[in-house]
């Protein structure tokens, strides 16, 4: 490897890398559909146009033991998530913390009991989660090790596109890098396998598997819920296509949009309530729905009206296998991250023990992940977070969470006591108060839209996982770690979502 690592380069070899790396992308599928202010929707309208996604030009150095660590506890937290997504009870404590005050978990907690009401028909649940890391370092010369950022339970993105970049990384590096100024030998990074999109969709095929032949006679399929206007099209697409070519014939799979689903599918009256859909191009077909994979439906923006609700409780209620349920959706919630994190006391006994009782060596993998989250309620524990949260300098260590998904939800340091200021007292305890992981600084060079940026970043990792469970008999019949993903920010940066046009795709160089 290089002396410093990642090099330098020059400008000559930055237009050169710039050229090699977008034309892979394009020709790899490594993209998303343009922005508005790249191309405007009038100049696109069929949406025939795609651009390659902000990368970094090298992999970036991540240290091998916490690689290691994220890939060994991975099936735990599997375990663990699918656990949590069995307590009713827990959830609906979980639930009432969290408070009238936040709309959106009460409404979706209500398409939970309206189902519970009448009973569920489909005891199986899938989970395609990610848990995202930092690393975290004690003090120069200390072990590093990883600290959970969060944990994701619903469309969990970038799995696809994720493979992909560990690809492009790995051409560059046979190459590219060899010809540099500062060459790095062939050979010389270890960059470790991923199988994030195939893993994926291994994990949806099981799932179609599991659902059992059909029972209405019409041909199984697989549905991906979709946001309108998505951009993020290509990421869901790798995993289609690997979900397709996982058994020959090939398993009809069709994206729909979430605000379309009562329009083209129904359930059938009776006990079994199958769900079926009728492709609104393909009239002479109907077909029962096996899994519906969610890439949508996760935060208040996806439900404007009444019907949207409507849609996700129809949706619930069938026996098609949902990725995530209702529970899964609200066990992915960070005040239930925080509740597993908040230690041991006499009065609030810890909660993990009694999800995975049988492993003390998996419950300490776990917690050892874990970094200081606070509630911010009147409980002991949260009464000193509210001191930390409305101190002008103790706030600045800090991040401030409300239950929400998708990036650009937060409050960071110094803007915590004033944000603090404009929400009720009452209603505080719909956040939740984070320790910041600083990890040690690194250095890369960020391909966006065709310019570069090199400086300081920040790197997280995040960890795929597969599951299948049983609501009723507790079984879990599929527990896999499927791949990762390296997002990377610049250091100046708070929020690190790719979508949300933050960060940047990377892959792992160990170190
Ligand atoms: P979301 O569900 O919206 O992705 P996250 O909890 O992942 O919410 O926060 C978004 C981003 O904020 C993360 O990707 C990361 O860049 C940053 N962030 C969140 N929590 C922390 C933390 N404890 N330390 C450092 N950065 C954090
Ligand atoms: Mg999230
Ligand atoms: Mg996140």
């Amino acid at each position: 490897m290089a002396a410093s690592y990642p090099p330098e380069v020059t400008p000559a070899e930055g237009d050169r890398l710039t050229e090699v790396a977008k034309d892979w992308a394009l020709a790899h599928g490594l993209t998303v559909r343009p922005p508005p202010a790249i191309i405007s929707a009038e100049a696109d309208p069929v949406g025939i146009l795609s651009t390659a996604v902000p990368v970094t030009l090298f992999p970036s150095p991540f240290p091998k033991v916490c690689f290691d660590q994220g890939v060994a506890v991975q099936r735990a937290y599997n375990e663990l998530y699918a656990s949590i997504s069995q307590d009713e009870d827990f959830l609906a404590h979980i639930v009432k913390e969290i408070g009238d005050s936040d709309t959106f978990i009460t409404e979706l907690w209500k398409v939970h009991l309206r189902v519970k009401a009448e009973g569920y028909v489909q005891p199986k649940s899938l989970g395609l989660f990610r848990s995202d890391y930092m690393v975290h370092q004690d003090h120069a010369g200390s072990t590093p090790q990883i600290k959970q950022v969060e944990f994701n339970t619903i469309a969990a993105s970038f799995g696809g596109l994720s493979s992909q970049t560990s690809l492009l990384h790995k051409y560059l590096a046979s190459t590219e890098y060899p010809l540099l100024e500062n060459s790095i030998k062939h050979g010389s990074l270890k960059l470790p396998p991923n199988h994030s999109a195939s893993g994926l969709a291994s994990g949806i095929h099981q799932a179609f598997i599991e659902y059992g032949p059909s029972v209405t006679g019409n041909q199984k399929c697989v549905i991906f819920l979709v946001q309108d206007g998505e951009r993020n099209v290509f990421d869901q697409r790798h995993i289609e296509y690997e979900l397709q070519q996982s058994q020959e014939p090939s398993i009809p799979v069709f994206r729909l949009p979430f605000s379309q689903t009562l329009e083209h599918t129904n359930t059938v009256d009776g006990p079994g309530r199958q769900l079926l859909y009728r492709p609104p191009q393909l009239p002479n077909h109907t077909f029962e729905v096996a899994v519906i994979y969610m890439r949508c439906g996760y935060g208040p923006d996806d439900y404007p009206d009444k019907s949207a609700w409507e849609a996700r409780y129809h949706l619930e209620r069938s026996a098609a296998i949902k990725c995530p349920t209702v529970l899964t959706q609200v066990a992915g919630t960070k005040k239930v991250q925080q509740v597993l994190a908040t230690p041991e006391t006499p009065s609030n006994p810890s909660v993990l023990g009694r999800y995975m009782s049988t492993d003390a060596a998996s419950i300490s993998n776990l917690t050892s992940t874990f970094t200081n989250i606070y509630p911010l309620d009147e409980t002991e524990a949260g009464l000193k977070a509210r001191k930390l949260a409305t101190d002008p300098e103790l706030c600045k260590a800090y991040v401030l969470k409300p239950q929400r998904e998708g990036g650009g939800n937060n409050i960071y340091r110094s803007a915590i006591p004033q944000f603090l200021k404009t929400v009720p007292e009452a209603h505080w305890p719909s956040y939740i108060l984070m320790e910041l992981i600083t990890p040690p600084p690194i250095k890369n060079t960020i391909l966006r839209t065709g310019k570069l940026e090199h400086g300081g970043v920040i790197c997280e990792l995040g960890i795929y996982g597969t599951c299948i469970w049983d609501q009723n008999t507790k079984e879990i019949s599929h527990n896999e770690q499927a791949g990762y993903l390296l997002r990377t920010k610049g250091d100046q940066s708070e929020e690190g979502g790719v979508a949300a046009g933050f960060g940047c795709m990377d892959s792992c160089t160990l170190v």
